[in-house]
């Protein structure tokens, strides 16, 4: 018998599994996230939420906090390529930008350090009902059927007990080890090499020269790496992450050997260097061979690994999290099939090998190692919006034969199984975007004449907009032609903003439509 019982025990606390229990709190789960350290890390890491990130905080109601714990010297835009700072700049190329630029959703990149997103996430999880328990570490588990049973032991006092859970979340990070007990093995191109982070003090306002860049680029004979100017209440902090080649460790370089990396990159023999930290992580590209195992479920670095160049990893995690979070939530309420959880890794693999391809492409540019990926390499629109999942909680139109995994959100299709494009709707005399909107439940959106549509959806539990009841005329026709539907028609949208379904035009009896349909997306036929 078990100490204590939960429904979803989450195994890491760090941007993963802080995620995840704050999606699926939002969802109405309790669920318990055991992290072995005592508190956050306070290492910067991540440097950037997505725009799609974003998206998803703001649906929470958590823009406005994320932005207001932004770095305080994020400079957006270019990323700049020099010999050192003060060097000879060697070019420049387009880095995250405040705005979206594409009308593709709401939100741009938000230049926040992981060290202080994550509070952000915990803070909203614990109060939706999360239970977060740092220093305690899950030392074994073991599954059946039913269930998955863990021992948490408590780094305070060393105290052991066990607890019961329906399901289990890896968000173990890149060393993976439930991955690696559950035989799950991982493919892709490996280890490139190891990455340095440096935290360090100096004034560098006089050798930035008041120029703006978001990140720096330096590559001389002595330092090869990235410089970033962090946020905090010193305006002295910087980050100097240098590379390392594969195998190193960074534990060789003391702190003399870390002040003169940091000078070299500079480009100043003697500047006055305080370093605060030295850490390393393996720059690697993979993906877990499966995302699942009975009741065992990976999310976040465990289930993939890529470069940071482009910013994708840890958001890409964060999106795992939210995919899985209504999946896990509605098969816990006895709302959807167990089968609906098999569409978690149908829908997020092939987005994973996509998004690490493009990671490493990235990379590869940047290093200057291989030109030729230039071919492979898609719009960063398209890698964080243009997901297409063909899975079983997708209604897949017939002729719809396309196997690629992406198309271009700028264009979007409106097809089952991609992100419902970006619309500024009305409601109530209120400007709302779409996605705000997304509450946690299914939508159901029509065209203007689709008032017998409404009916059925509310007796389905559906939430219901009709486009064009309080919208111009030019937001119905965008409606019409980005969801490629008729003004009788309506498009079925899952609580992850992927559309589920559509029906051009009136069908003879909306509501069986509807329901086989939800029983098909539920895994419920
Ligand atoms: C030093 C460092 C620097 C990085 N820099 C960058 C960067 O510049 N740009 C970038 O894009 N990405 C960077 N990353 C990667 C980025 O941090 C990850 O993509 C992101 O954190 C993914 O989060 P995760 O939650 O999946 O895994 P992780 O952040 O690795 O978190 C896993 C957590 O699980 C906990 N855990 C593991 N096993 C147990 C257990 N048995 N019981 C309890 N807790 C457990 C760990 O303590 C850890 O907190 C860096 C990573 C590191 C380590």
């Amino acid at each position: 018998m078990a100490d204590e019982t939960t429904e979803v025990l989450i195994v890491g606390g760090s941007m993963v599994g802080l995620a995840q229990a704050l999606f699926l709190a939002r969802q109405g789960i309790r669920p318990l996230l055991v992290e072995r350290h005592a508190e956050i890390s306070a290492h910067p890491r991540a440097q950037a939420a997505s725009p799609r990130t974003m998206e998803l905080l703001r649906a929470l109601g958590l823009e406005d906090a994320v932005r207001a714990r932004e770095n305080p010297h994020a400079q957006y835009g270019d990323i700049l390529q020099a010999e050192s700072l003060t060097g000879a700049e060697l070019g420049r190329f387009d880095g995250p930008f405040r705005f979206d630029r594409h009308e593709v959703g709401t939100t741009g990149w938000t230049l926040i350090g992981q060290d202080r997103l994550e509070p952000v996430l915990r803070e909203r999880a614990e109060e939706l009902g999360a239970d977060i328990r740092f220093a305690t570490e899950m030392t074994e588990f073991t599954q059946d059927a039913d269930g998955v049973t863990a021992v948490l032991r408590s780094a305070d006092d060393g105290s052991e007990r066990t607890v019961r859970a329906r399901y289990l979340v890896a968000a173990d990070g890149s060393r993976a080890p439930i991955r690696t007990s559950l035989g799950i093995g991982h493919h892709g191109p490996g280890v490139f090499g190891r990455q340095m982070n440096i935290v360090f003090h100096a004034d560098l306002d006089p050798y930035v020269a008041g120029r703006t860049f978001f990140l720096c680029f330096v590559s001389n004979p002595v330092v090869k790496g990235v410089l970033g100017k962090l946020g905090g209440a010193d305006s002295d902090r910087w980050v100097l992450a240098p590379s390392l080649p594969p195998g190193s460790d960074h534990r060789v370089f003391g702190t003399e050997d870390c002040v003169e990396l940091v000078r070299a990159a500079v480009g100043v023999p003697d500047l006055p260097v305080t370093v605060e930290s030295a850490t390393s992580w393996e720059i690697a590209a993979w993906v877990a061979d499966r995302f699942r195992s009975g009741r065992v479920l990976l999310a976040g670095d465990c289930a993939h690994v890529m470069p940071p160049t482009g910013g994708f990893g840890g958001n890409m995690g964060i999106q795992d999290a939210h995919n899985l979070a209504w999946k896990l939530a509605r098969v816990l309420r006895g709302q959807a099939g167990p089968g609906l959880l098999d569409t978690y890794e149908q829908e997020r693999a092939p987005v994973a090998e996509f998004t690490v391809d493009q990671g490493v492409i990235r990379y590869l540019q940047r290093s200057g190692l291989d030109e030729a990926a230039a071919a492979r390499h898609r719009p960063e629109t398209t890698v964080l919006f243009g997901h297409v999942y063909r899975s079983d909680a997708v209604v897949q139109e017939a002729g719809d034969d396309d196997t690629a995994v992406v198309e271009d959100p700028t264009s979007p299709t409106g097809r089952p199984g991609t992100r419902a494009p970006h619309l500024p709707l009305v409601r109530e005399g209120k400007d709302v975007a779409l996605h705000d909107l997304l509450d946690g439940g299914f939508w159901l959106l029509t065209g203007p004449g689709g008032m017998a549509w409404q009916e059925p959806a509310a007796a389905l539990g559906l939430s219901f907009h009709r486009v064009g009841a309080e919208e111009p005329p030019e937001v119905v026709e965008r409606f019409l032609a980005r969801y490629g539907v008729q003004r009788t028609g309506a498009v079925l949208v899952r609580p992850d903003g992927f559309i589920a379904w559509r029906s051009g035009g009136a069908v003879g009896e909306p509501a069986g439509s509807l329901t086989a349909v939800l029983d098909t997306v539920l895994r419920l036929a």
